[in-house]
């Protein structure tokens, strides 16, 4: 039996003066996702929560879920199309028509109010994310339960420091990869997660802009 763990913890903070706020994944719940057949929800608790079992039985299909909703293309989620990211029925049971995940996520700071529509009178502790993809072919995001444009919830994630296509979400194997890595790889994935890669970059970027306006 092989051994996997998701792991939820505190995201990181957004540091500036007059918006202090963090956020953490509280939940995901998945319908019709891979192995998914019926509604499943699963909690993640305060520090570390590990999921455990045997080879196969859908503990992987928990992080593409995550990945999923975040936006990342079938080729990321370990399928060809978006289709087969639907639950195929197995040998015996009927076939989904849709998959649908969603993401719950912490708002007890106040981080994504911006996003909650002013008639929403009462405060919100945690807020929605999702996606939705049909077997006609249609794929919808969600923002609290209704539709919204990708691009949206890009800001939504930017808001809380989530950078999808980066280090939040390590795939199986990943981490073997990174222990072997020379230590000037490893520094640069540690860069990259403290975020001191972002202030590098933006640094330079200033710099060239400098360099740029003294020319001039
Ligand atoms: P391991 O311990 O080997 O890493 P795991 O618990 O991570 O296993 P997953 O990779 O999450 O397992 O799940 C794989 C299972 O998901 C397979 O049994 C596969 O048949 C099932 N699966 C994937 N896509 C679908 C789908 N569209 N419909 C039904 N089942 C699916
Ligand atoms: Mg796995």
């Amino acid at each position: 039996m092989q051994i996997s763990f998701v792991i939820s913890q505190e995201l990181e903070q957004e540091e500036s003066e007059e918006e202090l706020g963090s956020t953490k994944i509280t939940k995901v719940s998945c319908k019709g996702f891979k192995s998914f057949q019926r509604r499943t929800s699963i909690p993640f608790y305060e520090g570390l929560t590990a999921i455990v079992g045997e080879n196969g039985n859908g503990k992987s299909n928990i992080l593409d879920a995550l990945s999923f909703v975040f936006g990342r293309r079938s080729s990321r989620l370990r399928a060809e199309k978006l289709e087969q990211l639907i639950f195929n029925g197995g040998e015996s049971r009927k076939e989904a028509d849709f998959a649908h995940c969603t993401v719950y996520l912490d708002n007890s700071s106040g981080i994504f109010d911006e996003f909650l529509e002013e008639k929403d009178e009462e405060e919100q502790d945690e807020i929605t994310i999702g996606r939705k993809v049909t077997r006609a072919g249609s794929s919808m995001y969600k923002f609290m339960g209704t539709n919204c444009k990708r691009s949206f919830l890009e800001r939504v994630a930017e808001k809380a420091n989530i950078d999808p296509e980066g280090y939040h979400f390590v795939r199986q194997g990943k981490v073997t990869e990174i222990v072997e890595q020379s230590d000037t790889e490893r520094r640069e994935v540690i860069d990259e997660l403290s975020g001191v890669k972002e202030f590098d970059e933006k640094k330079e970027e200033s710099e060239e802009e400098l360099t740029e306006v003294q020319e001039d």
